[in-house]
């Protein structure tokens, strides 16, 4: 490509909403340009580097045996309805009828289309496995589009889906693609952790997600300092807690706690420490038709997970609630407590179960429990996990500590069972005749999510610095004062010979200033430049390589074969 011919408007200016380095460098140096909130339109630039993915994603995926297929963008809103999704996915599915008042929905995924699909098409379990896949846009109405292509409402996803007659043959796919995943964000040079993920109401430990490191994540993740666990803060686990503060023993008793009511003010009126006491959070949970309060209790040291939290009262959506509100209900804001109280749901956090010496709101006004033995309520209570681990807990893995990190979720793996067979009726014959409904496993990758997220992982403060395996061309031949002759003739026939080769290379040959280009070449952060100047009266060129910002005197006979070797 000619320079003087590309469409590649760069610009010194980023836009007002950008705050990310991929969203400003990406947007300036005109790889994407906004159309309208979270819709990009992706310029020559970008759609290379997208090809290269999805080149490297396709052969992963033909290595492990999927079929590469395209299901329309445009879905019938009854398969939705089906399945239930047209509820639970809400304002995010873009609806719209056509002229003959048929309702559809664009896809923001395609597990309904899929086993639609596939529904009477494979009859026996002797066709399975299966595992199908494709590229291709999605629309999400997200609430908050934002951060260029991290979080638009349009965006390219690889979206897959496996069909199995057992569970065994799902644990087996499930496996293989994830080695398939981490294949590919390795040869895309990324920087990543596989990390346990919250699997909604199904639960179990079928649900991974693939995190590419980086501060300007939107996810944090817990990790192990010894061992590989990694979690999504909003699964993540802790091991036993190694030291136990010491208990205050107290006979069981109701005492007088004027206005104490925060966790702090009660751990410093009685002096101890806030492992002791039972911190209680009210939250309305939402549920598909009603909502009601729910109470969650856990040890005062630590917090609610809010996703733990909504995943065992089994809600849509979890809000908070208002003095008023707990007032009217009958309940006591500040001295809540887990006995003798049924105005509304408890869930109960297990590391509370059977715990001894605690300190308890007594659900009266001014007044606390303390010597609480909890094996009192542990035949009738509800236990789930719903606290959120903390830095330094222990690992649940292994004798190591947890720390946080943040992450940017660029694909997810999914054992789904047979959720959505069910809802379909999409049944296979077994090698007893009888029907089954497919056992199902789905596997999303946000393509142009990896883009912006090779930038996160790879620029600095002048620009892009692409991997070599994302990198729109390879090779910049920039000819400093193209009225030279000499200086010409060479960026003529460095282009011609790297292209014979293959080579992805583009020639800049604007009549431009030097240190124009430069900054242009930097902000682009092609992985190398070949500098064609003044030194070549002396038989020399330079070469620039972006990431070490470093350059090379070559000489100008031996260019060639200098590039072949490094690239
Ligand atoms: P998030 O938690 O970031 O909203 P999600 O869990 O809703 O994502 P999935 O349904 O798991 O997303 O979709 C599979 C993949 O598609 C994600 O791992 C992510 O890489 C990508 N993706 C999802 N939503 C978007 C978006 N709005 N813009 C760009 N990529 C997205
Ligand atoms: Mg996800």
């Amino acid at each position: 490509m000619r320079r003087t011919k590309a469409f590649i408007p760069t610009s010194k200016e980023a836009p007002s909403d950008a705050s990310l380095a991929s969203h400003i460098f990406l947007a300036r140096a005109g790889f994407i340009s906004q159309s309208a909130a979270g819709l990009y339109n992706y310029l020559p630039l970008a759609k290379r580097v997208i090809k290269k993915i999805e080149n490297i994603v396709n052969e992963e995926m033909t290595k492990v045996g999927a079929q590469e297929l395209e299901l329309s963008f445009v879905t019938p809103a009854e398969l939705w309805e089906k399945s239930g999704r047209i509820e639970k996915f809400g304002k995010e599915l873009l609806r719209f009828r056509d002229r003959k008042e048929n309702l559809f929905v664009l896809g923001p995924t395609h597990e309904e289309m899929m086993v639609d699909l596939v529904r009477n098409r494979i009859t026996s379990y002797k066709n399975l496995p299966l595992n199908l896949y494709q590229i291709k846009t999605k629309f999400r109405d997200e609430a908050r589009p934002r951060f260029g292509l991290m979080r638009g409402r349009e965006f390219i996803m690889k979206d897959g889906y496996s069909f199995h007659s057992s569970e065994e043959d799902l644990d087996r796919e499930f496996e293989a693609m994830e080695v398939a995943y981490k294949k590919i964000l390795t040869r895309l040079g990324l920087d990543y952790r596989v990390v346990e993920a919250d699997s909604g109401a199904i639960g179990g430990s079928g649900s991974k997600e693939l995190m590419v490191i980086a501060d300007s994540g939107e996810d944090t993740i817990a990790i192990c300092s010894k061992c590989e666990y990694g979690a999504n803060i909003e699964a993540a686990v802790r091991g036993e807690r190694k030291e136990i503060p010491e208990a205050p023993e107290a006979e069981f008793n109701k005492f007088a706690t004027p206005d104490v009511k925060s966790i702090e003010e009660l751990a410093s009126f009685f002096k101890i420490d806030p492992f002791y006491t039972v911190k209680c959070v009210a939250k309305r949970v939402i549920y598909e038709e009603e909502s009601e309060i729910v109470l969650f209790f856990l040890r005062g040291c630590d917090n609610l997970q809010e996703v733990k939290a909504l995943n065992a009262a089994g809600g849509l959506e979890i809000e908070d609630v208002s003095q008023e509100e707990l007032t009217a209900l009958g309940l006591v804001p500040g001295f809540m407590g887990p006995l003798d109280q049924d105005k509304a749901k408890h869930v109960i956090d297990p590391t509370l179960k059977g715990a001894k010496n605690m300190i308890c709101g007594a659900n009266e006004q001014d007044y606390h429990f303390v010597g609480v033995d909890m094996s009192v309520i542990s035949e009738v209570a509800y236990f789930s996990d719903i606290s959120e681990v903390n830095a330094g807990d222990s690992c649940p893995k292994c004798d190591g500590e947890l720390s946080f990190t943040k992450g940017i979720e660029v694909g997810h793996i999914f054992k789904l069972g047979t959720t959505y067979s069910k809802a379909l009726k999409a049944e296979y014959l077994d090698e007893n005749g009888k029907a089954q409904p497919f056992i199902m496993g789905t596997y999303g990758m946000g393509i142009s999510r990896l883009v912006a997220s090779v930038i996160e992982q790879h620029h600095d403060e002048n620009g892009c610095i692409w991997t070599k395996a994302t990198a729109p061309y390879m090779v910049n031949i920039m000819v400093s004062n193209i009225k030279d002759e000499a200086q010409m003739a060479l960026g003529e026939k460095l282009y011609r010979e790297l292209q014979d080769k293959n080579v992805e290379v583009i020639f800049d040959d604007r009549k431009e200033r030097f240190g124009f280009k430069m900054k242009d070449a930097e902000l682009i952060g092609f992985p190398y430049t070949v500098i064609i100047g003044k030194e070549l009266a002396n038989g020399n060129v330079q070469v620039y390589e972006r990431v070490s910002t470093e350059k090379t005197v070559v000489n100008a006979d031996e260019i060639l074969s200098y590039m072949m070797d490094i690239i």
